[in-house]
């Protein structure tokens, strides 16, 4: 059973409006890349361990802190006797393995998922004896992408391939398990415990007004968008939503990249760029929020 969902990090959903409304540097554009291509591969390992069937607590993305170390949890599953844990890596190509290193070929040496594996291994288990929980951890990494071989793979490491992990989870889906109060206490207690922000996080400063005004499109994020009557339609993909929907998706955009600004139609109207008549902003304005204030002072909460 699902039991905490994943959600995008603040993170990856700043880079991603960013992306489309700044010119991004290129390291800032490979960490974009690298986050949505983990998210990516995150979610495709979820919707396998979604379907299993036994007596289980899936918790997805955990970020925890124990003795003032965080460390993070891509995909935790309880059962009775045991806690699961899974880092989950979505790399691409040809990597091999060498003296305890790993390696994209040609010679591009990587960080080791291994030593943070074991590293989260221990965090955890310090974590759970703090709780007073004492079950057994089996943690592994799951290279997800279909497209991934390492040459020289070790044995006896704790690597689940993307060949072997229909087997891995059909295996953990015969254990016999029947949960109880005590491990729904536990999985409660690590929501409690879990951070929605990561002390890590990387994002370049940005300003209100280096940012590309306009609606995007919310299937390709295409600027190029047709206001028509009631309907905003994409030029490119042929998408189209009410305007409503569209200025409201804007607006939330717009909240979430200056929580600190106050929301006036003025601002609306400019952010949004392609909606002529102030009225039409003010109208979505008033639906959606309460206005504070009057005349030219007035914004809305
Ligand atoms: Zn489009």
């Amino acid at each position: 059973m699902l039991y905490k969902s994943r959600s995008k990090s603040k993170e990856l959903r700043t880079l991603e409006f960013l992306s489309k409304r700044m010119n991004l540097s290129e390291k800032d554009k490979q960490h974009y890349l690298n986050l949505s291509k983990g998210y990516e591969g995150e979610v495709a390992f979820d919707s396998l361990t979604e379907k299993l069937q036994c007596d289980c607590l899936i918790l997805n993305d955990l970020l925890l802190k124990v003795s003032n170390t965080t460390f993070q949890i891509d995909s935790l599953i309880i059962v009775s006797g045991k806690i699961y844990f899974f880092d989950v890596k979505n790399h691409e190509g040809d990597y091999y393995y060498d003296s305890d290193k790993f390696f994209k070929i040609p010679q591009f040496e990587i960080v080791n998922p291994l030593y943070q594996l074991s590293r989260s291994e221990t965090l955890l288990r310090q974590l759970l004896l703090n709780l007073k929980f004492n079950l057994p951890i089996e943690a592994s990494i799951v290279f997800i992408n279909t497209s991934f071989t390492l040459y020289q793979s070790p044995l006896n490491k704790p690597i689940i391939y993307p060949t072997q992990i229909n087997r891995y989870l059909n295996k953990l889906n015969t254990i016999p398990s029947k949960l109880n109060e005590k491990h729904k206490i536990l999985a409660e207690k690590l929501v409690s415990l879990h951070m929605d922000e990561s002390p890590f996080t990387q994002l370049p400063s940005y300003h209100y007004d280096q940012l590309r005004k306009g609606i995007t499109c919310f299937h390709c994020h295409s600027f190029s968008i047709l206001v028509k009557g009631r309907k905003c339609i994409c030029r490119d993909c042929g998408f189209a939503e009410t305007v409503d929907v569209a200025v409201m998706r804007s607006i939330r955009e717009f909240i979430f990249l200056f929580p600190d600004q106050k929301i006036t139609t003025n601002i609306i109207h400019e952010w949004c760029h392609v909606i002529d008549s102030k009225q039409k902003i003010r109208n979505v304005l008033d639906k959606n929020f309460t206005m504070v204030g009057e005349n030219r002072w007035a914004f809305y909460i």
